[in-house]
């Protein structure tokens, strides 16, 4: 006999990290990101490919309409006196080396798929806070990704079990616009400091069967592929005003809550020789036993490296012989339930005097 665990797990990804926890109605996760005044998005045009010869075009003109799309939402009702300023910097190739990247608050790299493929990483996007600097990089992946929906079956004490689990992949097709806007709108959210909005179950299940709307364009991007209908919403508009008050990016309250450094994570060492044994140690005392965080790691180009979710028990993480590569890195903390964050930095080979910041990768 087989018992069900459930049809569709639900996955619950703010940098790919697969939980469950059960809201009775649908609410925001944490994200520690705050923007300091009317941000500067600085747009990379990608590197041309021949295979998809007016992607970067497009995605350049998806990501002006995206910019518009938030800011017209958040000033309606303003009429001729707007207080939701956002810049957007298009950066053409041929300008990408010599550019003044320090005006830019979030960066938007557009690529066919994660560069480093860690744990097979599949997303539509990534939003990567460096909270050192306290600047944004996002990643767009411009590959479309499809639903891939594998039983996966075992036993435990004579009882047979099932479950299917989404291994989402990349078709290697480009990505129809339905993803590629709502992912640009989506990871702009999260810059703006918006974590996923998680719904329950069944609406989940309406919304991936087009019976309701999407209430927000928070819903994590890789549970709703396919889904033809997106917006930013009144919800997400009160979201962010929730955060930064009615007077815009430029003239915002202090935050209150949802976003304070708490010190949890230190590693055992400050410097490594290529190829050591990194030990990364995060204090879970106050984990609940549901309680997680997510640990990313990046390279001092802001490139996600390692992504991965810690619980109560699971406070120590060992990393061997993968850092071979010489520079700075950061490691980070999110907590999307109470928006809790933390960072550390460490460094393989020599440390150098200045990190770099070079935003042209
Ligand atoms: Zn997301």
């Amino acid at each position: 006999m087989k018992k069900i665990i459930s049809s569709v797990i639900v996955i619950i990804l703010v940098f790919g990290i697969q939980t469950s926890p059960v809201f009775a109605t649908g609410q925001f996760l944490q994200m520690p990101i705050r923007v300091q005044h009317g941000p500067v998005i600085c747009a990379l045009e990608p590197q041309a490919n021949s295979k998809f010869p007016t992607v970067g075009k497009q995605l350049l003109d998806e990501t002006n309409y995206a910019v518009i799309d938030w800011k017209t939402k958040l000033n309606e009702g303003l009429g001729r006196h707007p207080v939701w300023n956002i810049t957007l910097v298009q950066v053409p190739i041929g300008q990408q080396n010599g550019f003044d990247y320090t005006k830019c608050d979030i960066t938007i790299h557009y690529l066919p798929q994660p560069q480093e493929s860690s744990n097979g990483f599949i997303a539509t996007g990534v939003t990567i806070p460096n909270f050192e600097t306290g600047k944004t990089n996002i990643e767009i992946y411009y590959l479309d990704v499809q639903s891939n929906w594998v039983k996966t079956e075992w036993t435990e004490n004579g009882q047979g079990y099932y479950q299917y689990v989404d291994k989402p992949y990349y078709t290697g097709l480009v990505a129809t616009s339905t993803q590629l806007d709502s992912t640009i709108r989506h990871e702009m959210g999260h810059s703006f400091g918006l974590g996923h909005y998680i719904v329950p179950y069944d609406m989940l299940q309406n919304i991936i069967n087009g019976l309701v709307d999407m209430p927000s364009i928070m819903i994590d991007t890789v549970t709703v592929l396919g889904v033809k209908h997106y917006d930013i919403t009144p919800l997400d508009v009160a979201q962010i005003k929730s955060i930064y008050g009615s007077g815009g990016f430029d003239n915002q309250v202090k935050p209150t809550s949802g976003y304070q450094r708490v010190h949890l994570l230190s590693t055992d060492k400050q410097s490594y020789q290529p190829g050591e044994k990194i030990t990364l140690d995060i204090n879970t005392s106050t984990f609940g036993e549901n309680s997680f965080a997510e640990i990313l790691v990046i390279d001092s180009n802001n490139t996600m490296i390692e992504n991965l979710g810690v619980y109560k028990s699971n406070s120590t993480i060992s990393f061997d012989n993968m850092y071979q590569k010489n520079g700075n890195y950061l490691a980070e903390l999110i907590n999307p339930i109470t928006g809790d964050f933390d960072f550390t930095g460490f460094t393989i080979g020599t440390p150098s005097a200045n990190q770099e910041t070079s935003q042209n990768t």
